[in-house]
């Protein structure tokens, strides 16, 4: 049976509304994760933010820079965080372009100097974690500092101010072992996680990331998080891989749609994508009565290759459009009463070393009333 009122839904290019919800949410584009010549990466605060509002035409950018490491024994100065924080609120005006302080908890045994010890037993392999923040904080929390050396540890801090960490480019080998450990009840502080394509071409060469099969392995096992993209620029270049359902383009509307993972990940093209069950938007945990309606509108830059509904880490639809839209109604008769869904979208456009673009809702998580 079609749910009518999602079946009447209306998505344009930049509006999303729901009628049950009386709630309307506008998609804007962002980078969750870059660098500048602070820590590893090239140019300036002010070149990095005026690349992203005026060349890349970005609503928001998150600067991410190391918080210590890769030029060990380096650390962020203090001076360097209070100017991020003071450049973020120079650049950021409402309805225009929003900027994020952040930086890169930069957790990885490699970086550690034997001088400084972090952990008494063996070292563990949590990778590294993007956190940023609403308002000012006097400096970060560094994965150096043994009082912020876990997740846990920084979560716990990092909530006491009202900011978000996302983890960071996870890798299924030894290097990400650990990038997971964390208490499930800081999934309202780490909400996100970095989304890339399985597998990469570059310059030629084929790279297995096995990102979405990582995050589907966590998913399975009862982990909660969104999807976000991101560049992680080293040549203060952002680019627009993240889009935010939020009601307007300030600061805290941004962060109040991350906190609630009302957000996806794209890879590419900027592809639009409403993603709900029983109205209910991308991110939510629900409870429902009956089965599943489940509701995708896609608005591509080029003909829509295929779109899969991914539930409990296999496919359960999918479509093979051909056209740059395409809209997905399917009630999952066979749901059996606890289960996370989410969409990907492939478009046949390829970058010049051969990747089709891609884009990624986060989860929904549906459970039976
Ligand atoms: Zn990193
Ligand atoms: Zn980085």
């Amino acid at each position: 049976m079609l749910n009518r009122k999602t079946a009447l839904l209306v998505l344009s290019v930049a509006v999303l509304t729901t009628a049950s919800a009386h709630a309307q949410y506008h998609i804007y584009w962002g980078d969750m994760h870059g660098h500048t010549s602070h820590s590893d990466g090239k140019g300036s605060l002010d070149d990095y933010f005026t690349h992203a509002r005026d060349i890349a035409k970005l609503d928001f950018a998150v600067v991410s820079d190391h918080d210590f490491g890769n030029a060990a024994p380096w650390q962020m100065p203090k001076e360097t965080w209070t100017l991020t924080q003071d450049k973020v609120d120079q650049y950021t005006a409402d309805g225009k372009f929003v900027a994020i302080a952040g930086y890169e908890w930069t957790s990885q045994p490699k970086y550690w100097t034997p001088e400084e010890p972090i952990f008494t037993g063996p070292a563990k392999f949590y990778n590294h974690k993007n956190v940023y923040f609403p308002a000012r904080v006097e400096y970060l929390f560094s994965g150096k500092d043994p009082a912020y050396k876990s997740p846990n540890l920084l979560a716990q801090a990092v909530q006491k101010v009202g900011g978000l960490i996302q983890n960071n480019h996870l890798d299924p080998g030894p290097e990400g072992h650990d990038q997971f450990d964390y208490d499930p009840a800081y999934a309202s502080v780490i909400v996100n996680t970095e989304m890339w394509p399985d597998t990469m071409q570059y310059e030629g060469k084929t790279y297995t990331g096995n990102t979405e099969k990582t995050l589907r392995e966590f998913l399975n096992k009862g982990g909660r998080t969104g999807f976000v993209g991101s560049t992680d620029t080293h040549e203060g270049k952002p680019a627009a891989k993240t889009a935010v359902l939020a009601g307007e383009l300030t600061r805290p509307a941004i962060f109040e749609a991350l906190r609630h993972r009302r957000n996806y990940a794209v890879f590419n093209a900027k592809i639009v994508l409403d993603f709900r069950i029983n109205s209910h938007f991308m991110g939510e945990e629900i409870e429902i009565q009956g089965k599943p309606q489940i509701s995708v509108n896609v608005q591509g830059t080029d003909k829509i290759e295929e779109i899969i509904v991914v539930r409990d880490g296999t496919v359960l639809h999918s479509l093979q459009p051909g056209t740059p839209n395409a809209k997905v109604d399917y009630l999952d008769e066979a749901f059996s009463g606890n289960s996370y869904y989410y969409v990907r979208v492939i478009q046949a456009d390829k970058d010049e070393h051969g990747n089709r673009s891609h884009a990624w809702s986060s989860p929904i998580w549906v459970k039976n009333k």
